[in-house]
């Protein structure tokens, strides 16, 4: 099941990409992909083959980061598309935000300009939730991809680096894109499984501190969930499909939980991990958001798992 079409992804060593560039492997695409260092080839090699990639001819290897110039165009030549998950995520504020929002702000616009030039024909951009979900709380309101947060007021460094960054990609576009199309995923928090020991901030800030009793309260909000091999599979059907073009994708998966809702769901569902889960009682949420995925349910027929098997997919492969 060969295609003849070549696909970079951004960022090789992370939990979304190293999903992507498997199913990318597994669906017969030639992927290449960026990492910071080259000393990290062996640990994303590692989690390919524990997944059951075996020859790697079909992946080739770059250097490049985000704050700096070099490497892209190498990177970027000779591609389809390209996939740019890389950004930083990070669950610690840092002590300055542009520790974040310069990488992802510049990082993006540097991979669009070297995709431009080498003549990519369509750029799918990770953004998040974060750049749509954090300036409306109209009770009942359900969030789209029509909705965008406000990045001129304060927010957390992470949530502003991922909205001034995707802002910054639809300016480039619309400005100077030339032929290339863009396409915009806002996943809300990724779990599911781990490959190889890549995990994410995600995992680690809520199911590894609930299991490990470092949780002893459930802060008063509610987050969505959706499958790490759901979002690489989102990714792979909006660099393909025509319609997919100009569009931002909310991927989720329905419902949402609270940090009490996981904690009790790895109870029941997994009680032989649960022996240092503390209790602690539920909190009356007052950030109880509600979103719609009906537009990449109609657009691109994307299907996602359960939130309750993306979390026990956490889990498992955490815990095993
Ligand atoms: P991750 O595992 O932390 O991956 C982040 C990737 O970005 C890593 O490969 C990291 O490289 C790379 N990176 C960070 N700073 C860089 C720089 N200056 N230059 C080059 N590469 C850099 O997190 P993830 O969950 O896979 O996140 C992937 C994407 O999904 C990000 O855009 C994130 O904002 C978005 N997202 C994540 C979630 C979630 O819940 N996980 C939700 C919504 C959106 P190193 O390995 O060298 O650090």
């Amino acid at each position: 099941m060969k295609t003849n079409k070549t696909v970079l992804v951004t960022g090789g060593t992370g939990f979304v990409a190293i999903h992507t560039m498997l199913q990318l492997l597994q669906q017969g695409y030639t992927v290449k992909t960026t990492i910071r260092s080259l000393n990290k080839k062996e640990e994303l090699e590692k989690a390919l083959r524990t997944s059951g990639i075996e020859s790697f001819e079909n992946l080739s290897i770059y250097e490049a980061d985000l704050l700096y110039d070099i490497g892209w165009s190498e990177a970027a030549k000779g591609c389809d598309y390209v996939l740019h998950v890389a950004s930083p995520f990070v669950t610690q504020e840092p002590k300055d935000e542009k520790e974040l929002i310069i990488p992802a702000r510049e990082g993006s616009l540097r991979v669009l300009r070297a995709s431009r030039d080498a003549g990519v024909k369509r750029v799918v951009l990770t953004s998040s939730f974060a750049a749509i979900g954090y300036s409306t709380n109209t009770p009942g309101h359900v969030f789209t991809e029509e909705d965008w947060t406000d990045p001129n007021v304060p927010l957390m460094a992470y949530i502003k680096s991922k909205t001034v960054a995707e802002k910054a990609a639809w300016d480039f576009m619309a400005r100077e894109g030339g032929a290339m199309e863009l396409s915009v995923i806002n996943p809300v928090g990724i779990f599911g499984p781990i490959l190889g020991g890549i995990s994410s901030a995600s995992l680690d800030g809520v199911i590894k501190s609930i299991i490990g009793g470092l949780v002893t309260s459930s802060p008063s909000f509610t987050f969505g969930v959706v499958d790490v091999r759901d979002v690489a599979d989102i990714h792979i059907m909006a660099m393909e499909h025509p319609q997919a073009a100009g569009q931002r994708f909310l991927a989720a998966s329905e419902g949402v939980m609270s940090f009490y809702d996981v904690a009790e769901l790895i109870r029941k569902e997994r009680p032989e991990y649960a022996g240092k889960i503390a209790s602690f009682p539920n909190t009356d949420q007052n950030f109880y958001i509600t979103l719609s995925t009906q537009k990449a349910k109609d657009i691109l027929d994307w299907k996602p798992r359960s939130k309750e098997e993306a979390i026990l997919a956490s889990v498992d492969s955490m815990m095993n």
